[in-house]
Parts: structure tokens; sequence; C-alpha cells
């Protein structure tokens, strides 16, 4: 039993290890790659996850900016905006989320129109990138 657990603790630690962090703005926005092999195989444009920093910490919505299937990452972008995201800000590449949980809701209906043009607004943008790369 206690073999199980060592096990699932150490497996689960595997994959939510940030790889690379950029602060941007002056440190109110923040850029985390995150290795999470099997969300970034099934996300969509436009899906989000769930991060939780640590053990008592609270868990929080964030859009995939981007998703690299090939190295395992998945990319999002936030703003330090409260409690949880100045918790998060704290965590270094090398530093694990607690707990990472997607991809989460209806990815955005995809169409070729031709030429488009993309408006967003704030950290809204980060959605627009996995839309405007489909
Ligand atoms: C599906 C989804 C996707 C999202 N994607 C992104 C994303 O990609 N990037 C991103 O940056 N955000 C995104 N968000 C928003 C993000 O989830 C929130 O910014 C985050 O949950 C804030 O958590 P927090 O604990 O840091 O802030 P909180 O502490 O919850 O604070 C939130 C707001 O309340 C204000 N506030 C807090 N306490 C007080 C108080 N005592 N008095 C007055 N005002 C107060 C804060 O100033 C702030 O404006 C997304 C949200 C959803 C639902």
């Amino acid at each position: 039993m206690l073999l199980a657990i060592c096990f699932l603790k150490n497996r689960r630690k595997q994959w939510q290890k940030i790889v690379h962090r950029e602060e941007m703005a002056q440190g109110t926005i923040i850029m985390n790659e995150i290795e999470a092999p099997r969300i970034s195989r099934k996300a969509k444009p436009g899906q989000f996850v769930i991060l939780q920093a640590d053990e008592t910490g609270e868990r929080i919505p964030l859009t995939m900016a981007d998703t690299n299937p090939d190295k395992g990452t998945i990319t999002i972008i936030y703003m330090v905006v409260g409690k949880s995201t100045a918790r998060f800000k704290e965590l270094q590449v090398g530093d694990e989320y607690f707990a990472l949980i997607g991809p989460l809701g209806a990815p955005t209906h995809i169409e070729n129109f031709g030429k488009v043009v993309c408006v967003g607004g704030g950290t809204g943008i980060a959605v627009l990138h996995p839309i405007t790369r489909a």
C-alpha cells in the first residue's frame, strides 16, 4: 500500500514541473511552460486547465495559450490579481504545481473563413494564439 502511494506521488510529480518561466509587464503577467504530456496531446484551442499551487491553495482556471505535444508541455499566461495568482508567481523553473487538471471546457469552433482579424485584450488574448494557429 505504502509502495503504491509513493509510486503515485512520484508519478504525479513528474508531470507538473515548470520548465520555462518569463515575467512580463513589470512582473504583473507571468508565462509558465509546464510539463503535461497527456494534456498537451488532448488539448484543443479554447480549452483551459485548473491549477493549484499547493495543498491548501485555491484551484483556479487558466486558458492554455499554447501546447507542444512533441515536448509534452502546455503554456499558460496569467495576470497576478489576487491571492492564488500571487502564490503562483512564487513558483520558479523546476518547481511543481500541486494539481493540474485538464483539458477542460468546450473547444472553440474552428472553420476556415480565409483571412480573419483576431481582436483581444489583456490576458484574454492568451486564447487567441491557439485559435489563430488552428
Ligand atoms: C475559463 C477561464 C479561463 C481563464 N483564463 C485566464 C488566463 O489565461 N489568464 C489570466 O490571467 N486569467 C484567466 N482567468 C481568470 C483567473 O482565473 C483569475 O484571474 C484567477 O482565478 C484569480 O485568482 P486570484 O486568487 O489570484 O484572485 P482573487 O483573489 O480571486 O481576486 C480576483 C479579483 O478580485 C479582486 N479582489 C480580491 N480580494 C479583494 C478584496 N478584498 N476587495 C476587493 N477586491 C478584491 C482582485 O483585485 C481581483 O481583481 C480565467 C478564468 C476563467 C473562468
